[in-house]
């Protein structure tokens, strides 16, 4: 079989799916398109969550949201409300059953799961040609979102840093009540893991049940089963003796570095230079915050501005760069997080404890002021900072501990 469209998608998960639902909303104007997607169905095999109150309409697919977070080191302990920026989560269940109605109604946008491209990817007279064990397709634009293969080595250079964010996660239900449904526990830094940054993470939905999630930052990704111990011990400290049963489970991999880090280490078979018609996109190509992985609002905004420059005849969009201040922040708090993995818990008190949580949140959406970034660096201790700064400019009084190369 063979099928020509105006825009052939690589892979429809988030980033795919989000393009398509967005296209769907140019109805007739929409560009004929092709996702094609590997997997056979789809299952609930994420929990996405962000800072909302920041106007995105992307979260009407929000489920739960929750009004204060807290922060727990060895130390101390703070609970912050967050009734402006509330933070949000997203099924990927309920997220996927959208896009997939929205794009079946849709005349132009065709989805076509258990289409694994195997073949080679090639253009000839101004088509990219892409191949799948049920079809060839054909289009003169191409949407690239398929994650590559991780590498378990990284080879980053010392100004340009890089971690990765591990994670597996467990749906509990206990026997006793035990979780504050309004409060999100974003980081509880009571376990430690040699060379790494470890906290738990947990996401009330009610008094007995919750999703926890032991998360590591460290120099390479984690495999589920390197995360069993950590998540196995976290888990049994934060339930304080209360029986639990275990549900659902998740286990992810997020890249966090900067754009270029991320491009060079990503495993890719083709590489078709700088031409405008193929455009990769997701989470390794730009969709992930450097500093914290996150991807979920960024990877909906550029799928939001990718169809409007479809719609309007352009090629398709990559992600935009990021604002040179924030790429600047981003790296200089990653390069102090590789180099003092043991000062974390400390960074992020100090930060989430003395800036008002409405900024970390326009900061961590890409739509911090310059007074938010000012307040952010105020928050932090000075003394790692520089010592990062005078190592990168190469001064002699710099001092770098870092396992990385
Ligand atoms: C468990 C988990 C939790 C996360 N939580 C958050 C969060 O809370 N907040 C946040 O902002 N981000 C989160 N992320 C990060 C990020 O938002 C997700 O990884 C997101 O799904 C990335 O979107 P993507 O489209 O780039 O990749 P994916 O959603 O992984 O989509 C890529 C698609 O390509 C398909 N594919 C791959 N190879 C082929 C092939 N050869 N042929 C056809 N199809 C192919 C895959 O099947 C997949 O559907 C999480 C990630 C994971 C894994």
């Amino acid at each position: 079989m063979s099928c020509h469209s105006d825009l052939i998608v690589l892979g429809g998960g988030c980033a795919g799916l989000s393009l398509g639902m967005n296209l769907t909303k140019f109805g007739e104007n929409s560009p004929r398109t092709t996702i094609l997607e590997g997997r056979t169905h789809y299952t609930n095999d994420r929990t996405w969550c962000f800072w909302g109150g920041l106007g995105s309409d992307s979260e009407e697919f929000a489920t739960h949201r929750w009004e204060s977070f807290s922060i727990t080191t060895n130390k101390a302990g703070i609970t912050r409300h967050c009734e402006e920026t509330p933070y949000l989560m997203v099924s990927s269940k309920d997220f996927y059953q959208t896009a997939q109605r929205l794009i079946y109604e849709s005349p132009r946008i065709d989805l076509k799961l258990a289409s694994l491209i195997t073949g080679e990817i090639f253009k000839r007279k101004g088509l990219w040609y892409v191949s799948t064990p049920s079809g060839e397709y054909s289009a003169p634009w191409v949407v690239d979102t398929r994650p590559g293969s991780f590498p378990l080595v990284h080879h980053s250079a010392a100004s340009n840093p890089m971690l990765w964010q591990s994670f597996l996660g467990e749906e509990l239900t206990t026997e006793e009540d035990l979780f504050d449904p309004g409060c999100v526990e974003l980081m509880d830094f009571s376990g430690s893991l040699p060379e790494t940054i470890l906290f738990l993470y947990v996401l009330p939905f009610s008094k007995r049940e919750a999703l926890v999630e032991a998360t590591v930052f460290g120099p390479r990704p984690l495999r589920a089963e390197e995360l069993e111990e950590p998540l196995r011990s976290l888990t049994k400290n934060r339930l304080h003796g209360i029986q639990a049963l275990s549900g659902r489970r998740e286990h992810g991999i997020l890249p966090m570095g900067t754009k270029e880090t991320i491009g060079r280490m990503k495993q890719q078979a083709e590489d078709f230079g700088n031409d405008p018609s193929y455009v990769r996109a997701g989470l390794m190509a730009g969709g992930a915050r450097p500093s914290s992985g996150y991807a979920f609002q960024r990877i909906w905004k550029w799928s939001q501005e990718c169809a409007v420059s479809l719609i309007t005849g352009k090629p398709p969009k990559p992600h935009p760069h990021d604002h040179p201040l924030t790429r600047a922040m981003d790296a200089l708090f990653l390069r102090v997080l590789s180099s003092y993995p043991e000062l974390a818990p400390d960074l992020f008190f100090s930060l989430f404890a003395k800036v008002d949580p409405a900024r970390v949140a326009r900061f961590m959406n890409d739509q911090g002021t310059l007074s938010d970034c000012a307040a952010i660096m105020a928050s932090l201790p000075p003394t790692p900072f520089l010592q990062e700064i005078a190592t990168a400019a190469g001064l002699p009084f710099g001092k770098r501990k870092s396992h990385i190369p």
